[in-house]
């Protein structure tokens, strides 16, 4: 599965520019924590389509 490594070595978050974690059927952003779905093997990299984490979740480190 290195390809996909590789792959998410390049990719990174259309928000935040952070990098993306595999988890499941998600790429979830390790600044923003924002999680884009992965349908059909198919990265969705849209801030529109991207959950953000429930509240609370957020570390108050990356608030301003
Ligand atoms: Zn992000």
């Amino acid at each position: 599965m290195s390809e996909e490594k590789e792959l998410l070595d390049i990719l990174c978050c259309p928000v935040c520019h952070g990098e993306f974690v595999r988890d499941e059927d998600w790429l979830v952003c390790q600044e923003c924590k924002r999680r884009y779905p992965i349908r059909d093997g198919i990265y969705v990299l849209l801030a529109s389509e991207a959950v953000m984490p429930a509240e609370g979740a957020i570390s108050t480190e990356s608030q301003p």
